[in-house]
């Protein structure tokens, strides 16, 4: 891919960074016999609206929201606080709200709740159908073109929480927005925050489901040229998250919008870069110690990491690391994207012998150090992984 997806101009000639061996979509493992063969991506930036993005193609589903896991009760409590002010400040109770993306109606639920009334749209039919038997109101579009009409239209306000970045052409998608709004209308769009990755140095937040990796400079930029102001930005959950509060803008103010003219330099991702490599070689001196490891956690993140093992030392990989445990029954008997490993139950741990356990189970970790130590007796080493990378425990 040679042409930004959002402007059409050119991106910069050099990739970022690539990446190799990684799973081809964070939905669904392959079976035995039939295994994928992952994918290749590079990072690259548009040279004239500055939006960092994938030169893969979109993933199958770009179309639908998925929200596995529901909601946590911390982010349940967030959206609802958030959902309550933003429409105590622009006096939207009991005015008609759209939410771009609704998944299974996790959000609609709240936005109810927060005196609105709101209305969801997703290109999932069997996600609609979810809603409406929770007694929601959501309807199966998609703005593939922009032109698409919704039933409910005109609306006095929006929200789209995690969805933009999956959306191959987003100028049409914004442009449904606008288009089954009323003049004045307020919304709320939220993506990965991009600056806190450059400034932590998080390398393994890339992945084909997200096309684009927003800053707060590049999302006004979009935002503005598609007809929202932005009113309010801030940076929320834990940093995670970058959210803007936006008003349409009217036809005249549209017409007579002119964008700041801006150059992008290149972007300096060698501390993320660095980084990678840091944790992979940290990472294989585990592997090399031992004679027969393996992995607990069959999470997305856990098929990214083994894809950046495979990209430096295959040999090393394959014969270290025996299997991948999962409790999760559904996983196990299929095999990890792009690597190939057998996802296997827990229980192989002890039966094959294993000398040391990798925990990379998110915030569940703790909880299976405890598993394997306390109830299972596994008394070789393990580490978990942190944030900041591998962690031993005794
Ligand atoms: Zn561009």
């Amino acid at each position: 891919m040679e042409n930004c997806r959002i402007c059409g101009k050119m991106l910069c000639r050099e990739s970022l960074m690539d990446f190799s061996s990684q799973p081809a979509s964070a939905q669904g493992l392959p079976e035995k016999g039939n295994p994928d063969r992952g994918v290749d991506f590079s990072v690259k930036r548009c040279t004239c609206c500055g939006v960092v993005q994938l030169d893969s193609p979109p993933v199958s589903y770009f179309r639908e929201v998925i929200r596995t896991a529901g909601l946590s009760e911390e982010m349940r409590k967030f959206r609802l606080a958030q959902f309550s002010s933003f429409i105590e400040k622009y006096s939207l109770q009991g005015k008609k709200i759209l939410e771009c993306g609704c998944g299974e109606g996790e959000y609609l639920v709240l936005m109810q709740e927060c005196k609105g009334i709101p209305y969801g749209i997703d290109g999932s039919a069997k996600n609609i159908e979810k809603c409406v038997q929770k007694g929601l109101e959501a309807e199966k579009v998609y703005f593939d073109t922009g032109l698409e009409k919704v039933k409910k239209a005109p609306f006095d306000a929006f929200y789209i929480l995690n969805f933009l970045e999956h959306i191959p052409n987003i100028p049409a998608y914004l442009k449904g927005i606008y288009d089954n709004l009323k003049d004045g209308a307020v919304g709320l769009v939220e993506v990965p925050d991009f600056d806190m990755m450059l400034e932590k140095d998080f390398f393994a937040e890339f992945i084909p489901d997200h096309l684009y990796y927003f800053t707060a400079e590049s999302l006004q930029n979009i935002l503005n040229e598609n007809g929202f102001f932005v009113l309010h930005t801030e940076n929320t959950f834990h940093s995670y998250i970058l959210s803007m509060q936006v008003r349409k803008m009217t036809q005249k103010e549209k017409n007579a919008f002119i964008p700041e003219k801006k150059s992008y330099e290149k972007l300096d991702l060698s501390g993320m870069k660095k980084a990678k490599e840091k944790f992979v070689k940290d990472f294989m001196k585990i592997l090399s110690a031992g004679k027969r490891c393996a992995v607990w956690g069959a999470s997305h993140q856990t098929f990214s990491v083994l894809g950046f093992l495979q990209e430096y030392d295959k040999a090393l990989l394959q014969k270290k690391l025996l299997f991948v445990a999962d409790s999760a029954p559904f996983k196990q008997g299929k095999l990890t994207p792009a690597t190939h490993f057998d996802i296997v139950s827990p229980g192989k741990i002890m039966e094959e012998n294993m000398d040391t356990l990798l925990i990379m189970a998110g915030g569940y970790s703790d909880e299976i150090y405890r598993i394997a130590r306390e109830k299972m007796s596994f008394s070789g080493n393990i580490y978990i992984l942190r944030a900041t990378g591998l962690e031993k425990c005794e």
